[in-house]
């Protein structure tokens, strides 16, 4: 199937971008079209006007902070993988974004892209949400930041106006020493996960977790917190204890049976990834504490 007639611009600056978007107009940005176009293709989108937001300088920069990771809307996911910056402070990422597709696939789509997407098996949506990340937003009015958690509102639904665009991600830094890690499971190499759990750990002075962040995708209409895992993990001291707080992550998701897979079959997996995932994370904090 071939698109349905849309008018097409590429703006040379984010405020004729912006302007464009704010007109009215049924618009929608295209930025690595890795999703896009394909919705084009079947006519599930129809817009009137594609914005191609490709052009536009300053949207592609990698800024390490006190305050974190900013990465710019336009980074694309193959640069998570290559950029020395983003594995020495959120490797995290870098370990996701490898789980993305293919390399055709990592080489065009954007961080931004993913992220307003909202795909609820998405890696970096459930990154965002681990991570505790802000979205930076912007439209022709102002802009604003958003929590990650308050972004991602159901299946592939944001709090993204009509108007805005994300200029943005910011990713905190963990706490030193600290360790993360991914794990997925998906019917073949390069498809959307099934399940798929993102954990970061920090080890307090004790060599005990004080702080976890987890994040679960694949299971319900958006990437959730494991909240009741986070809250078992503060404390524990010993890879037993931090893989049998996996248990609770049941009470943090709320599947639905579909054409791939069961409610319980994915309660199934998201248990036993967040236990590999918290165990990895754990060993890699527990080598962090140790190098210092
Ligand atoms: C075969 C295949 C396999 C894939 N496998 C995976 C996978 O395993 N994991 C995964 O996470 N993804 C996967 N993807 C999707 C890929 O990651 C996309 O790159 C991503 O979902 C969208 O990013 P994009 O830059 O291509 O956005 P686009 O396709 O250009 O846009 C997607 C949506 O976001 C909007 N948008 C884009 N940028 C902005 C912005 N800055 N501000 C506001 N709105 C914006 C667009 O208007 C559109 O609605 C796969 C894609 C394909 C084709």
């Amino acid at each position: 199937m071939k698109p349905l007639p849309f008018r097409y611009m590429k703006p040379q600056t984010l405020d004729e971008a912006l302007e464009a978007l704010g007109s009215g107009e049924d618009a929608k940005v295209l930025a690595g079209g890795q999703s896009l176009v394909p919705l084009l293709n079947m006519h599930l989108a129809r817009p009137a006007l594609l914005i191609d937001v490709n052009a536009l300088e300053g949207l592609s920069t990698i800024e390490p902070s006190d305050a974190g990771l900013r990465l710019g809307t336009l980074v694309r996911h193959q640069t998570l993988l290559t950029s020395s910056e983003v594995r020495r402070a959120v490797p995290l990422l870098a370990e996701a974004a490898a789980l993305i597709g293919h390399e055709a696939i990592r080489a065009r789509g954007t961080v931004g892209g993913s992220i307003a997407h909202a795909d609820p098996a998405a890696e970096l949506p459930m990154v965002a949400i681990a991570k505790r990340a802000t979205i930076g937003i912007r439209s022709a009015s102002g802009s604003r930041r958003v929590p990650a958690e308050e972004f991602f509102i159901g299946y592939l639904m944001t709090s993204l106006g009509p108007d805005e665009i994300v200029e943005d991600v910011l990713f905190p830094m963990a706490p030193s020493p600290s360790g993360s890690a991914v794990e997925e499971f998906s019917e073949r190499h390069g498809d959307f996960a099934l399940v798929a759990v993102a954990a970061e750990l920090s080890l307090g002075e004790d060599g005990r977790v004080a702080r976890a962040g987890v994040a679960v995708a694949g299971a319900g209409p958006a990437p959730a917190a494991a909240r009741e895992v986070e809250a078992a993990l503060i404390g524990q001291a010993s890879p037993e204890g931090v893989r049998a707080t996996a248990k609770a992550v049941a009470a943090d998701i709320a599947p639905e049976d579909d054409l791939h897979a069961s409610a319980s079959y994915r309660k199934h997996l998201a248990e036993i990834l967040a236990a590999r995932a918290l165990e990895r994370a754990w060993q890699r904090a527990k080598a962090a504490s140790e190098a210092r």
